[in-house]
C-alpha cells in the first residue's frame, strides 16, 4: 500500500498495471471506516493489484477532474483507464472486493481466496452497532465480567460520530465536539476490554442460532445478543438521487460540508437535523437555500431562531423536490410549489438530504415483533419477542431518540443481562 500526491499521478497510476486509488479526507468517519478493509484486502490482494492512497484536500484539483465529489471514493484503473464504477461513503468489503474479482481471472481470484481461512468464536453477549446505546451496553457488561464482542459495519460512534455539536449530553458545561463524544465514549467501553470487530460487512445474522457471519469468513456465537443498529437517513425516493448520492448529493454535513467553501449548495428537510447542519454547512458555503415542504420548520424554536438570523441561508416553504440532475458542475434540482404546482429549477453546487430516519433491520426485519413503522418492539428490560435477544437505542419503537435515551437503553439490556447470566 503506497502513499501518493497528484504529481506521482501519472506515474503511479496511469502508467500501466491494475491500481485501486483511495481519495480519503481528515475528519471523516466512512473514510475511517475504510482505511481497515482497505489495508486487510492490501495484504491479499496486493500482489496483483497496486493499492494506492490520495488526501483529498491537498490534491484537491486532481480530484475534482476525476469527479471525485465526496469522501472516501474509490478508483480503479486498468492499465491506464478507468474501469469499473466509482465507490463512495461507506464503502462494504464486499463490493470492493467484486470490483477487485473483476479485474483479475477466475483462476487468480479463487487461488487468493484460498488464503482465507474461517473462523468460529465465542462470547458470553454480542451487541451489533456501536453507537451510545451498543458502546454503554457494553461497558456495563465489560465492568461485570462478561465476554462481549462489539460487531459494527462502521467505525464506532453510531451518528453521534458524524453530528458537528452536542450540547444537551449531561457532564459538559460547554458542547462537544459530536466525534470527541463519541471518540470517548468508544475508547472508555474499549479501554474496559470490550472485543471490538469494527467496520465489517455483517455477512449474515442467525438470532435463533445466536450467531453472526462477519466479512464472509468469520463466525461469532454467543449466549445473548443485543441489537444496537440504530437507524439510517431516508432517501428522497426521487430520479435522479441514486445516481447522484456521493456525487453532489450528501447526507452527512461533518463530512461533505468543507467541500462547498464559497459555493451554493440546497438542504432539504425542517427538522432539527436540516435546521442544525443548514447552520453547519453556512460556515463554508456562500449561499444556503432550505427547502421544505411545510410552511413552518419542525425543529426547535433556539435552532430555528438561530437560522432565520443567519444571512446565507433562505428559506422555500411549501415546495417540495422532484428530480436530481447534473449539467457540468451545477447540481440542478427540480422542485414543485404545493400551492401552485408550478415546477422550479434550483442550480447550485451540491445537496444536502435530511428528512427523517428508518430503522436499521434489514438482517432481522421478519424474526421480531415491529411497531408499524418498523422499529422493534421491547420490553422494559429492553428484551425483544425472541428469547436471547435485546434492543437498545434508536432501533427500537419509543417516543424519543436521543444520547442519552439510547445510553439509558444499553444500561438496562447490560443490567438485565448481567444479572441473567450470574
Ligand atoms: C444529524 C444528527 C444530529 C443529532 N444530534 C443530537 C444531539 O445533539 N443530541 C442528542 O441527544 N441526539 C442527537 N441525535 C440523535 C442521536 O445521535 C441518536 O439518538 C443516537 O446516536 C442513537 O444511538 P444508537 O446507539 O441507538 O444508534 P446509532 O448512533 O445510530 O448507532 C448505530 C450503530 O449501528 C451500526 N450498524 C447499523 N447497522 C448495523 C448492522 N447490520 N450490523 C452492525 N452494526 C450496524 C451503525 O454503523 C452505527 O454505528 C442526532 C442525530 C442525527 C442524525
Amino acid at each position: 500500500m503506497k502513499e501518493i500526491t497528484s504529481s506521482e499521478f501519472d506515474t503511479e497510476v496511469l502508467a500501466g498495471g491494475k491500481v485501486i486509488l483511495d481519495f480519503y479526507s481528515t475528519e471523516c468517519p466512512p473514510c475511517e471506516a475504510l482505511a481497515p478493509k482497505f489495508e486487510g484486502l492490501a495484504k491479499l490482494y496486493g500482489n496483483d493489484i497496486k493499492f494506492i492512497k490520495m488526501f483529498r484536500q491537498q490534491n484537491r484539483s486532481l480530484a475534482e477532474k476525476l469527479g471525485v465529489k465526496s469522501s472516501p471514493t474509490l478508483l480503479f484503473f486498468d492499465n491506464g483507464v478507468q474501469v469499473s464504477e466509482t465507490l463512495t461513503g461507506g464503502i462494504k468489503r464486499s463490493d470492493i472486493i467484486k470490483r477487485l474479482d473483476s479485474m483479475l481471472s477466475e483462476e487468480r481470484v479463487k487461488e487468493i481466496k484460498k488464503d482465507i481461512k474461517p473462523s468460529i468464536s465465542e462470547f458470553d453477549v454480542l451487541i451489533l452497532g456501536a453507537g451510545p446505546g451498543g458502546l454503554t451496553a457494553g461497558l456495563y457488561l465489560c465492568q461485570s465480567k462478561i465476554n462481549t464482542v462489539l460487531i459494527d459495519i462502521a467505525l464506532p460512534g453510531g451518528h453521534v460520530s458524524t453530528t458537528h455539536e452536542v450540547s444537551n449530553y449531561p457532564g459538559f458545561i460547554d458542547p462537544q465536539p459530536g466525534y470527541l463524544l463519541s471518540h470517548n465514549m468508544s475508547e472508555q467501553t474499549k479501554l474496559c476490554g470490550t472485543i471490538y470487530k469494527v467496520a465489517v460487512d455483517v455477512s449474515k445474522i442467525d438470532l435463533e442460532k445466536k450467531e453472526v457471519v462477519i466479512d464472509e469468513f468469520e463466525t461469532i456465537k454467543a449466549r445473548r445478543i443485543i441489537i444496537a443498529t440504530g437507524t439510517s437517513p431516508n432517501l428522497m425516493g426521487i430520479p435522479g438521487e441514486r445516481e447522484l448520492k456521493g456525487k453532489g448529493i450528501s447526507y452527512c454535513a461533518t463530512c461533505d460540508a468543507k467541500y462547498y467553501v464559497d459555493k451554493e449548495v440546497i438542504v432539504i428537510g425542517g427538522g432539527n437535523s436540516a435546521v442544525e447542519e443548514a447552520d453547519f454547512i453556512s460556515k463554508f458555503a456562500s449561499k444556503i437555500t432550505m427547502v421544505h415542504q411545510f410552511d413552518a420548520f419542525t425543529a426547535n424554536k433556539q435552532a430555528q431562531e438561530k437560522l432565520f438570523a443567519n444571512p446565507k441561508i433562505n428559506v422555500l416553504f411549501g415546495h417540495e423536490p422532484r428530480s436530481f440532475s447534473r449539467e457540468g458542475d451545477k447540481m440542478i434540482t427540480t422542485v414543485e410549489d404545493l400551492k401552485s404546482n408550478k415546477v422550479n429549477t434550483l442550480v447550485s453546487d451540491g445537496v444536502f438530504v435530511f428528512i427523517g430516519m428508518k430503522p436499521n433491520i434489514d438482517l432481522f426485519r421478519d424474526k421480531l415483533k415491529l411497531d408499524n413503522w418498523g422499529y422493534i418492539k421491547a420490553d422494559e428490560d429492553m428484551r425483544t419477542s425472541m428469547p436471547g435477544v435485546y434492543a437498545v437505542g434508536d432501533v427500537i419503537s419509543k417516543k424519543y431518540r436521543q444520547i442519552t435515551t439510547a445510553v439509558a437503553d444499553g444500561t438496562i439490556a447490560a443490567i438485565a443481562i448481567a444479572k441473567e447470566l450470574s
